[in-house]
């Protein structure tokens, strides 16, 4: 039984060093399958090889080898990698977000505040000008009084 990677877009820039999680692609561009070890050491134990070493019957080359357990081990290290950075990183989107709002709030508190300031203070002076009107009013009244009296 094999199991041929079809994901093409894959590239092979794994390098020679052991690929993390299941492999794709051998750094030599071949396709990778799965087969069932028959040593002694590891009977019945399933691998990923790389193609080309298996077509040439290739051993101790430096082609992709490795253990389908451990591949799996790593890809579930590397998904809860993922994952720990993916909760870090909402961890900071939510910060951001709350930082944002704060500003966002602080911003419009300042603003409301100095518009209640603005109103207050015209409706001061528009006070202040009904004020001058009336001392003005009462003063003539006043004169006339004093006039006709
Ligand atoms: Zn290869």
């Amino acid at each position: 039984m094999s199991n041929v990677s079809s994901n093409s877009t894959e590239s092979s820039l794994q390098g020679r060093g052991r690929a993390i999680g299941v492999p794709k692609r051998c750094w030599c561009g071949e396709g990778i399958i799965s087969l069932i070890s028959k040593s002694d050491s590891n009977p019945y134990r399933r691998y990923y090889r790389c193609q080309f070493a298996v077509a040439n019957k290739l051993r101790n080359d430096e082609h992709t080898f490795k253990w389908v357990d451990e591949a799996f081990v790593n890809e579930i290290d590397t998904l809860n990698a993922k994952n720990a950075d993916l909760e870090k990183q909402l961890k900071e989107i939510r910060t951001e977000r709350f930082e944002f709002e704060k500003m966002v709030y602080e911003k419009m508190e300042k603003e409301i505040f100095e518009k209640v300031e603005d109103g207050l203070s015209e409706a001061k002076a528009s006070h202040k000008k009904i004020m001058i009107v009336l001392v003005f009013f009462c003063m003539i009244m006043i004169g006339l009084t004093k006039l006709l009296g």
